[in-house]
Protein backbone atom coordinates (compact mmCIF):
# COMPACT_ATOMS: atom_id res chain seq x y z
CA UNK A 1 0.00 0.00 0.00
CA UNK A 2 3.06 2.64 1.45
CA UNK A 3 4.68 1.59 -2.52
CA UNK A 4 1.56 2.54 -4.50
CA UNK A 5 0.69 5.43 -2.21
CA UNK A 6 4.31 6.82 -3.14
CA UNK A 7 4.24 6.22 -6.56
CA UNK A 8 0.93 7.69 -7.03
CA UNK A 9 2.97 10.58 -5.38
CA UNK A 10 5.69 10.38 -7.28
CA UNK A 11 3.12 10.83 -10.41
CA UNK A 12 1.65 13.21 -9.10
CA UNK A 13 5.03 15.72 -8.80
CA UNK A 14 5.65 14.34 -12.18
CA UNK A 15 2.69 15.71 -13.69
CA UNK A 16 2.66 19.05 -11.78
CA UNK A 17 6.53 19.32 -12.79
CA UNK A 18 5.16 18.85 -16.29
CA UNK A 19 2.36 21.64 -16.57
CA UNK A 20 2.35 25.54 -15.61
CA UNK A 21 0.92 26.51 -13.02
CA UNK A 22 -0.74 29.93 -11.54
CA UNK A 23 2.30 31.86 -9.65
CA UNK A 24 1.27 31.52 -5.35
CA UNK A 25 2.70 34.66 -5.35
CA UNK A 26 -0.88 36.24 -6.45
CA UNK A 27 -4.35 35.90 -5.65
CA UNK A 28 -6.89 35.77 -8.09
CA UNK A 29 -7.65 38.88 -9.92
CA UNK A 30 -5.15 40.34 -8.02
CA UNK A 31 -5.09 43.93 -8.42
CA UNK A 32 -1.46 44.68 -7.93
CA UNK A 33 -0.30 42.10 -10.62
CA UNK A 34 1.62 43.81 -12.83
CA UNK A 35 -0.32 43.90 -16.44
CA UNK A 36 1.51 42.01 -19.63
CA UNK A 37 3.95 44.71 -21.46
CA UNK A 38 2.43 45.79 -24.67
CA UNK A 39 3.57 44.53 -28.26
CA UNK A 40 2.73 45.70 -31.33
CA UNK A 41 1.39 42.75 -33.54
CA UNK A 42 3.00 40.82 -36.03
CA UNK A 43 1.46 41.29 -39.44
CA UNK A 44 0.49 38.75 -41.80
CA UNK A 45 2.45 37.65 -44.83
CA UNK A 46 1.39 37.41 -48.11
CA UNK A 47 2.91 35.84 -51.29
CA UNK A 48 3.57 39.28 -52.43
CA UNK A 49 4.35 40.72 -49.29
CA UNK A 50 5.98 40.01 -46.06
CA UNK A 51 4.68 41.61 -43.12
CA UNK A 52 6.04 42.84 -40.25
CA UNK A 53 7.48 41.28 -36.93
CA UNK A 54 5.89 41.96 -33.36
CA UNK A 55 7.94 44.84 -31.57
CA UNK A 56 9.51 42.66 -28.83
CA UNK A 57 11.01 40.25 -31.82
CA UNK A 58 14.78 39.71 -32.55
CA UNK A 59 14.96 40.26 -36.35
CA UNK A 60 16.54 37.41 -37.94
CA UNK A 61 16.56 38.45 -41.68
CA UNK A 62 14.58 41.10 -42.83
CA UNK A 63 14.93 40.81 -46.49
CA UNK A 64 18.34 42.78 -46.98
CA UNK A 65 20.86 41.30 -45.71
CA UNK A 66 23.06 38.45 -44.16
CA UNK A 67 24.50 40.23 -41.02
CA UNK A 68 23.28 37.94 -38.72
CA UNK A 69 24.15 34.54 -40.08
CA UNK A 70 27.49 32.78 -40.84
CA UNK A 71 28.57 29.61 -41.65
CA UNK A 72 28.17 27.06 -39.39
CA UNK A 73 31.28 24.88 -39.56
CA UNK A 74 33.75 27.61 -38.43
CA UNK A 75 31.12 31.07 -38.45
CA UNK A 76 32.76 32.77 -41.64
CA UNK A 77 30.81 34.49 -44.10
CA UNK A 78 28.73 32.46 -45.81
CA UNK A 79 28.09 32.09 -49.49
CA UNK A 80 24.07 31.83 -49.52
CA UNK A 81 22.97 34.39 -51.45
CA UNK A 82 20.23 37.55 -50.88
CA UNK A 83 18.09 38.31 -53.49
CA UNK A 84 14.81 40.51 -54.16
CA UNK A 85 14.03 40.31 -50.26
CA UNK A 86 14.52 36.62 -49.52
CA UNK A 87 17.79 33.87 -49.12
CA UNK A 88 18.95 31.37 -51.00
CA UNK A 89 20.81 28.15 -50.24
CA UNK A 90 23.91 27.50 -52.57
CA UNK A 91 24.37 23.51 -53.47
CA UNK A 92 27.23 22.60 -51.60
CA UNK A 93 27.74 26.00 -49.73
CA UNK A 94 26.90 24.34 -46.07
CA UNK A 95 24.34 25.00 -43.56
CA UNK A 96 24.09 28.30 -41.67
CA UNK A 97 23.63 29.71 -38.21
CA UNK A 98 22.73 32.75 -36.16
CA UNK A 99 25.65 34.43 -34.40
CA UNK A 100 23.34 34.53 -31.70
CA UNK A 101 22.59 31.88 -29.78
CA UNK A 102 18.80 31.45 -28.30
CA UNK A 103 16.99 29.15 -26.04
CA UNK A 104 12.94 28.92 -25.51
CA UNK A 105 11.54 31.19 -27.81
CA UNK A 106 8.93 31.21 -30.80
CA UNK A 107 10.39 31.44 -34.21
CA UNK A 108 9.14 32.51 -37.19
CA UNK A 109 10.19 31.73 -40.91
CA UNK A 110 9.09 31.57 -43.95
CA UNK A 111 10.25 29.52 -46.96
CA UNK A 112 9.78 28.54 -50.53
CA UNK A 113 10.62 25.27 -52.41
CA UNK A 114 11.99 25.67 -56.14
CA UNK A 115 9.17 26.54 -58.24
CA UNK A 116 10.55 23.99 -60.76
CA UNK A 117 10.09 20.97 -59.40
CA UNK A 118 13.20 18.96 -59.97
CA UNK A 119 14.32 15.29 -57.55
CA UNK A 120 11.71 12.85 -55.26
CA UNK A 121 10.84 12.26 -51.57
CA UNK A 122 13.99 13.54 -49.85
CA UNK A 123 15.46 15.16 -53.07
CA UNK A 124 12.96 17.71 -53.97
CA UNK A 125 13.14 21.54 -52.26
CA UNK A 126 14.66 19.96 -48.85
CA UNK A 127 16.44 22.11 -46.17
CA UNK A 128 15.55 22.35 -42.28
CA UNK A 129 15.13 25.03 -39.71
CA UNK A 130 17.50 23.41 -36.77
CA UNK A 131 17.45 24.44 -33.11
CA UNK A 132 20.30 23.29 -30.51
CA UNK A 133 23.08 24.17 -33.12
CA UNK A 134 22.51 21.22 -35.83
CA UNK A 135 20.69 18.85 -33.32
CA UNK A 136 16.80 19.65 -33.35
CA UNK A 137 15.63 19.66 -36.92
CA UNK A 138 12.28 20.76 -38.18
CA UNK A 139 11.88 19.62 -41.63
CA UNK A 140 11.66 21.96 -44.92
CA UNK A 141 10.52 19.65 -47.89
CA UNK A 142 8.39 20.40 -51.40
CA UNK A 143 5.74 17.74 -49.50
CA UNK A 144 3.54 18.85 -52.12
CA UNK A 145 2.72 15.45 -54.16
CA UNK A 146 5.40 13.90 -53.04
CA UNK A 147 5.55 11.34 -50.77
CA UNK A 148 8.22 10.54 -48.87
CA UNK A 149 8.38 8.85 -45.68
CA UNK A 150 6.01 10.37 -42.84
CA UNK A 151 9.10 11.55 -40.05
CA UNK A 152 10.65 12.91 -42.79
CA UNK A 153 7.85 15.17 -44.87
CA UNK A 154 7.56 19.00 -44.42
CA UNK A 155 7.03 19.82 -40.75
CA UNK A 156 8.01 16.56 -39.25
CA UNK A 157 10.38 16.79 -36.47
CA UNK A 158 13.01 14.81 -38.72
CA UNK A 159 12.87 10.59 -37.76
CA UNK A 160 10.68 11.31 -34.86
CA UNK A 161 7.08 12.76 -35.46
CA UNK A 162 5.66 13.40 -38.57
CA UNK A 163 3.02 16.43 -38.72
CA UNK A 164 -0.43 15.08 -37.87
CA UNK A 165 -1.74 16.56 -41.56
CA UNK A 166 0.28 17.61 -44.79
CA UNK A 167 -0.36 21.51 -45.11
CA UNK A 168 1.50 22.29 -47.68
CA UNK A 169 1.54 24.90 -50.44
CA UNK A 170 2.26 24.22 -53.92
CA UNK A 171 6.26 24.44 -54.79
CA UNK A 172 7.21 28.05 -55.85
CA UNK A 173 4.74 29.36 -52.75
CA UNK A 174 5.70 31.54 -49.83
CA UNK A 175 4.58 29.05 -46.46
CA UNK A 176 5.66 29.37 -42.97
CA UNK A 177 6.65 28.03 -39.98
CA UNK A 178 5.30 29.58 -36.18
CA UNK A 179 7.45 27.55 -33.93
CA UNK A 180 7.87 27.05 -30.15
CA UNK A 181 10.89 25.32 -28.63
CA UNK A 182 11.85 24.68 -25.31
CA UNK A 183 15.45 23.45 -24.77
CA UNK A 184 16.50 20.71 -23.10
CA UNK A 185 17.82 21.01 -19.71
CA UNK A 186 20.61 19.20 -18.20
CA UNK A 187 22.16 18.91 -14.34
CA UNK A 188 25.57 19.95 -13.98
CA UNK A 189 26.77 16.50 -14.52
CA UNK A 190 24.79 16.26 -17.95
CA UNK A 191 22.46 14.52 -17.41
CA UNK A 192 19.10 15.37 -18.83
CA UNK A 193 16.63 16.74 -16.40
CA UNK A 194 14.12 17.92 -19.19
CA UNK A 195 13.56 16.67 -22.59
CA UNK A 196 13.68 19.42 -25.58
CA UNK A 197 9.95 19.98 -26.75
CA UNK A 198 8.31 22.02 -30.08
CA UNK A 199 5.04 23.05 -31.25
CA UNK A 200 4.65 23.63 -34.95
CA UNK A 201 2.04 26.07 -37.00
CA UNK A 202 2.68 24.79 -40.76
CA UNK A 203 0.38 27.80 -42.59
CA UNK A 204 -1.27 28.36 -39.55
CA UNK A 205 -2.40 24.89 -39.06
CA UNK A 206 -1.15 22.89 -36.05
CA UNK A 207 0.73 20.36 -36.92
CA UNK A 208 2.89 19.56 -33.84
CA UNK A 209 1.53 19.91 -30.54
CA UNK A 210 3.98 19.71 -27.75
CA UNK A 211 5.65 16.75 -28.47
CA UNK A 212 9.09 15.73 -26.55
CA UNK A 213 12.18 14.73 -28.23
CA UNK A 214 13.81 11.62 -28.13
CA UNK A 215 17.43 13.56 -28.58
CA UNK A 216 19.06 14.85 -31.86
CA UNK A 217 17.02 14.32 -35.07
CA UNK A 218 19.16 12.69 -37.19
CA UNK A 219 18.94 10.10 -40.41
CA UNK A 220 18.80 6.76 -39.93
CA UNK A 221 18.92 6.35 -36.25
CA UNK A 222 17.42 8.70 -32.77
CA UNK A 223 20.56 9.08 -31.10
CA UNK A 224 20.81 9.65 -26.82
CA UNK A 225 20.86 13.68 -25.39
CA UNK A 226 24.27 14.96 -25.06
CA UNK A 227 24.44 18.01 -22.63
CA UNK A 228 25.11 21.44 -24.90
CA UNK A 229 24.06 24.79 -23.29
CA UNK A 230 20.54 26.02 -23.32
CA UNK A 231 21.12 28.94 -25.96
CA UNK A 232 22.25 27.45 -28.53
CA UNK A 233 22.18 28.90 -32.37
CA UNK A 234 19.29 28.34 -34.91
CA UNK A 235 20.61 26.52 -38.05
CA UNK A 236 19.30 26.52 -41.72
CA UNK A 237 20.63 23.45 -44.08
CA UNK A 238 22.09 22.51 -47.52
CA UNK A 239 21.22 19.59 -48.45
CA UNK A 240 22.05 20.69 -51.91
CA UNK A 241 18.38 21.92 -52.65
CA UNK A 242 17.86 26.34 -53.65
CA UNK A 243 15.34 26.90 -50.98
CA UNK A 244 14.37 30.38 -50.38
CA UNK A 245 13.89 32.09 -46.85
CA UNK A 246 12.49 35.41 -45.74
CA UNK A 247 10.65 37.24 -43.26
CA UNK A 248 12.96 35.30 -39.79
CA UNK A 249 12.12 36.56 -36.44
CA UNK A 250 11.64 35.00 -32.94
CA UNK A 251 10.90 36.35 -29.59
CA UNK A 252 12.65 34.68 -26.00
CA UNK A 253 10.81 33.06 -24.01
CA UNK A 254 11.26 32.81 -20.45
CA UNK A 255 14.14 34.87 -17.91
CA UNK A 256 15.68 37.65 -19.58
CA UNK A 257 19.51 37.21 -19.33
CA UNK A 258 22.47 38.36 -21.16
CA UNK A 259 23.02 38.18 -25.10
CA UNK A 260 25.01 35.07 -25.81
CA UNK A 261 27.11 34.60 -28.93
CA UNK A 262 28.61 31.58 -31.25
CA UNK A 263 31.47 33.53 -32.63
CA UNK A 264 33.57 32.87 -35.80
CA UNK A 265 36.34 30.37 -34.79
CA UNK A 266 39.29 32.91 -36.27
CA UNK A 267 37.75 35.62 -34.05
CA UNK A 268 37.98 33.19 -30.97
CA UNK A 269 41.54 31.63 -32.40
CA UNK A 270 42.90 35.57 -32.24
CA UNK A 271 41.97 35.50 -28.41
CA UNK A 272 43.75 32.39 -27.78
CA UNK A 273 47.11 32.15 -25.05
CA UNK A 274 48.95 32.54 -22.11
CA UNK A 275 48.05 36.54 -20.04
CA UNK A 276 50.63 37.48 -17.62
CA UNK A 277 48.10 38.32 -14.04
CA UNK A 278 50.83 39.04 -11.99
CA UNK A 279 53.90 40.53 -13.67
CA UNK A 280 55.73 39.43 -10.90
CA UNK A 281 55.23 36.21 -11.04
CA UNK A 282 55.62 34.34 -14.73
CA UNK A 283 53.56 31.32 -13.41
CA UNK A 284 50.74 33.59 -13.13
CA UNK A 285 48.94 33.33 -16.01
CA UNK A 286 45.35 33.08 -17.49
CA UNK A 287 45.66 30.46 -19.98
CA UNK A 288 42.49 31.27 -22.91
CA UNK A 289 41.92 28.16 -25.29
CA UNK A 290 39.31 27.31 -27.44
CA UNK A 291 36.71 24.35 -27.19
CA UNK A 292 34.30 24.16 -29.90
CA UNK A 293 32.77 27.54 -30.98
CA UNK A 294 33.26 29.04 -27.59
CA UNK A 295 36.63 29.49 -25.31
CA UNK A 296 37.95 28.61 -22.06
CA UNK A 297 40.22 30.27 -19.25
CA UNK A 298 41.72 28.76 -16.86
CA UNK A 299 42.87 30.78 -13.74
CA UNK A 300 44.19 29.72 -10.47
CA UNK A 301 43.89 26.56 -11.74
CA UNK A 302 40.29 26.36 -12.47
CA UNK A 303 39.03 26.06 -15.98
CA UNK A 304 35.63 27.83 -16.63
CA UNK A 305 33.82 27.86 -20.04
CA UNK A 306 33.46 31.27 -21.05
CA UNK A 307 30.00 32.28 -22.92
CA UNK A 308 30.81 35.47 -25.25
CA UNK A 309 27.71 38.24 -24.93
CA UNK A 310 29.75 40.34 -27.59
CA UNK A 311 32.44 40.14 -29.63
CA UNK A 312 34.99 41.11 -27.17
CA UNK A 313 33.21 40.50 -24.25
CA UNK A 314 32.90 36.74 -22.07
CA UNK A 315 31.46 35.42 -19.40
CA UNK A 316 31.26 32.19 -17.25
CA UNK A 317 28.63 30.66 -15.24
CA UNK A 318 29.65 28.96 -12.48
CA UNK A 319 31.36 31.66 -11.53
CA UNK A 320 31.22 35.45 -11.95
CA UNK A 321 34.37 35.57 -13.79
CA UNK A 322 34.39 38.33 -16.73
CA UNK A 323 37.21 38.97 -19.36
CA UNK A 324 37.14 41.56 -21.82
CA UNK A 325 39.53 41.45 -24.83
CA UNK A 326 41.77 44.42 -25.84
CA UNK A 327 42.26 45.07 -29.31
CA UNK A 328 45.20 47.03 -30.24
CA UNK A 329 45.00 49.65 -32.93
CA UNK A 330 46.16 47.05 -35.21
CA UNK A 331 43.26 44.83 -34.60
CA UNK A 332 45.58 41.81 -32.64
CA UNK A 333 44.54 41.60 -29.04
CA UNK A 334 47.69 41.46 -26.89
CA UNK A 335 45.87 42.26 -23.25
CA UNK A 336 42.70 41.53 -21.85
CA UNK A 337 40.56 42.69 -18.49
CA UNK A 338 39.76 39.90 -16.13
CA UNK A 339 37.44 39.87 -13.06
CA UNK A 340 35.95 37.75 -10.24
CA UNK A 341 33.28 39.08 -8.27
CA UNK A 342 35.05 42.73 -8.71
CA UNK A 343 36.57 45.13 -10.21
CA UNK A 344 38.84 45.27 -13.67
CA UNK A 345 42.87 44.30 -13.73
CA UNK A 346 44.78 44.21 -16.73
CA UNK A 347 46.80 41.22 -18.37
CA UNK A 348 49.42 41.49 -21.04
CA UNK A 349 49.49 38.41 -23.42
CA UNK A 350 53.01 36.49 -23.04
CA UNK A 351 52.27 34.00 -25.74
MG1 LIG B 1 16.11 18.54 -44.12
Amino acid sequence: MRIIATVAIALTALVSCALAQPDPNWIAHDRNRPLPPVVEPATPSTQEQPGKAPSDAVVLFDGKDLSQWVSANDGSPTRWIVKDGYMECVRGSGYIRTLQNFGDCQLHIEWATPAKVEGDGQGRGNSGVFFGNGRYEVQVLDSYNNPTYADGSAGSIYCQYPPTVNASRKPGEWQWYDIVYTAPRFDASGKLTSPARMTVFHNGVLIQNNVELTGPTGWLERAPYSAHPEKQPISLQDHGNPVRFRNIWLRELGKPGKKEFNLPHKLLDGYVGTYLRNPDNRNDVIEIARAGDGLTATLGGVKFVLFAESPTRFFAKTTDVQIEFVPAADGKVNELKWSVGEGANPAKRIK
